[in-house]
């Protein structure tokens, strides 16, 4: 049995489907000397597939992105064709008998090992490069990286050190019953994604993917964090059970779809979702939300197989829109940066990559860039029927300045578009409040927007200084902290005296707990996993607003996290002891 964080809640028992991130368990046995020909042949095919996708990225790259910005795929190709670097993977195959993916895992760690030693930190770095196109070369000789899913009986368990957009597709194409990572947290994007498809997880399982190989059985307990690798009979029947209870729990809630979220006092609350793509939009009519409350628009480009281009964003934003609920959505801008990276803006590696040039920041610094995303906005809401409420929503707003710039952007692109003859149609422009600095000054703030939009998760991690994906400082980056629930409460009073709308779209939006809390700050938009929404319309309707402010009142007396969780574990059974299994920290 091992222990991790429990990410999303909910038991399932399958087959464990193991991503290993390159050669954790490389296969090191030697080839006959008749196999060493076809070897090579492999690793040259493998080097001009490469090689030709890197060339076609490059292309695409510098003409949507910039010159500068495709210079990283030409350092991969020159890596490619370094002769020093061909010859040793070659030796490995012809003199060594090593299959080629073990000969590049080996070549890879002689360069560790020589890097390892130079104090110089751009020579450093580019061991990173050198790493990118290892792992290059091993998607395209792909059995390595990808066992075939498709021999496994049941439902699958997705085992990876950290879940990357590539296998979001892996995940797209098969259902998977749980996953379970080594790295991230309750807020990285894999617990995310997990919680979007209503899946349970488990992720910060150091080193799990030693102790487990594709096949073997395992059960995942998001509700606990619990991992437990090849359990007994007698174990997995009674998780079993679980598992069933869980479905059965899911599948009664989604029933309330249909039905108006509100409050037991019968005050209407709104509930919207969170969504990546067009599946998750689907998912979240099925759920029953009132809207899309946080269209993520990265996930476009991190699944994209190169850039995409307007006319591709614009279809985009046209299907998202159409197929929301109510044809409510708000767009977020590009927010790549932290854990989420594409390659053509990772060249230069940051020490602090989560407090430097991303999210907005990157979209300013590269304005052709920014402006083909707001075109694809600002069409798609045009096109749209009249009745469609389309808003923009940009992220992580850290003062006053960049409000006033991005107003000014908008301004003049609608008006270049108007020029162009291009329908055009304002939408709504509001923040994320995301940063300390943005909460501490809201008052002046709120006088640039016309809404906000709280990213708990990204709030939590700077005010707490605790990184949302390590899970080393996990018991530091929790929601429920006293600092946190006096900012948010602060924030929140903010808003409603100014009479801006004010939405949470944090990871804390669709946890029980949380939710009842934020309720009693007075919040009544909520934005959240499609999964989560039938849980907390449930919730909602044992509460009442002098039931929630009660609560919130004596958890603001406590002192610790610990003992808020207590309180609000009791709390919650009390409230609604039908959805104890739901219940997360
Ligand atoms: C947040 O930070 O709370 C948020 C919703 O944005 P993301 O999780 O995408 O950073
Ligand atoms: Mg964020």
């Amino acid at each position: 049995m091992r222990k991790g964080i429990a990410v999303s809640p909910g038991v399932s028992v399958g087959t464990a489907y193991c991503i290993h991130e390159i050669f954790v368990n490389p296969d090191t046995r030697r080839l006959e000397e008749n196999q060493v020909r076809e070897e090579l042949t492999r690793f040259e095919r493998a080097r001009d597939q490469a090689a030709s996708e890197l060339r076609a990225l490059s292309k695409k790259v510098s003409s949507q992105v910039g010159e500068q910005e495709a210079a990283i795929f030409q350092a991969h190709e020159t890596i490619l064709h370094d002769p020093a670097f061909t010859s040793k993977v070659r030796s490995c195959i012809a003199d060594d008998h090593l299959a080629a993916p073990a000969a590049l895992h080996r070549v890879l760690d002689e360069y560790s090992s020589l890097f390892a030693r130079t104090r110089d930190e751009y020579i450093k770095e580019r061991l990173a490069d050198v790493r990118d196109v290892i792992v290059r070369l091993s998607g395209h000789l792909s059995e390595v990286l990808q066992p075939d899913s498709t021999d496994l009986p049941g439902p699958l368990v997705l085992i990876a050190s950290e879940l990357l957009p590539s296998h979001v597709m892996v995940l797209g194409e098969r259902q998977m019953a749980g996953i379970v990572t080594q790295s991230g947290g309750r807020t990285s994007h894999a617990a995310i994604l997990a919680r979007s498809r209503g899946v349970p997880a488990v992720s910060g399982v150091r080193g799990i993917l030693r102790q487990i190989k594709t096949g073997d059985r395992v059960i995942v307990d998001g509700r606990d964090g619990v991992v437990i690798v090849g359990p007994d009979a007698e174990t997995e029947s009674a998780y079993r059970k679980v598992e069933r209870e869980f479905v059965h729990l899911k599948d009664q809630l989604a029933e309330n779809r249909d039905q108006d979220a509100v409050t037991a006092d019968g005050e209407p609350i709104e509930l919207l979702a969170n969504v990546n793509s067009l599946s998750d939009t689907d998912a979240a009519v099925a759920m029953g939300a009132s809207g899309v409350g946080l269209f993520r628009t990265e996930y476009l480009y991190l699944t994209h197989r190169d850039v995409p281009d307007e006319e591709e964003q614009f279809q985009a934003y046209c299907q998202v829109i159409e197929h929301s609920p109510s044809r409510c959505v708000t767009i977020r801008t590009l927010d790549l940066g932290g854990d989420k990276t594409v390659p053509y803006f990772g060249h230069d590696r940051e020490a602090n990559p989560f407090m430097g040039w991303r999210s907005i920041r990157l979209s300013f610094e590269h304005p052709d860039f920014f402006a083909t995303q707001l075109r694809a906005i600002h069409r798609a809401a045009a096109v749209a029927d009249a009745d469609c409420d389309v808003r923009l929503l940009f992220p992580m707003i850290t003062i006053l300045e960049e409000m006033r710039r991005l107003r000014r952007i908008v301004r003049r692109l609608l008006r270049d578009m108007q020029a162009q003859g291009i329908p055009t149609r304002p939408i709504p422009l509001g923040m994320m409040l995301e940063v300390p600095a943005a909460a501490v000054s809201i008052d002046a703030l709120l006088g640039e927007v016309d809404f906000v939009s709280i990213g708990s998760n990204d709030l939590v991690q700077y005010l707490m200084a605790a990184d949302r994906d390590n899970p080393k400082v996990n018991h530091l980056c929790q929601p429920l902290s006293p600092a946190v629930l006096r900012v948010l409460s602060q924030v929140i009073a903010s808003c409603r005296r100014a009479g801006k709308p004010v939405t949470l779209c944090g990871e804390m939006a669709g946890m029980p707990r949380g939710f009842v809390l934020l309720h009693g700050m007075g919040l009544r938009s909520f934005s959240m996993s499609p999964a989560q929404v039938p849980v907390i319309k449930d919730l909602a309707k044992q509460l009442s607003q002098e039931k929630t402010e009660a609560i919130l009142q004596r958890a603001l007396e406590l002192k610790t996290v610990g003992e808020i969780n207590r309180f609000m574990r009791t709390q919650f059974a009390e409230l609604a002891p039908n959805l104890k299994m739901l219940d997360t920290q």
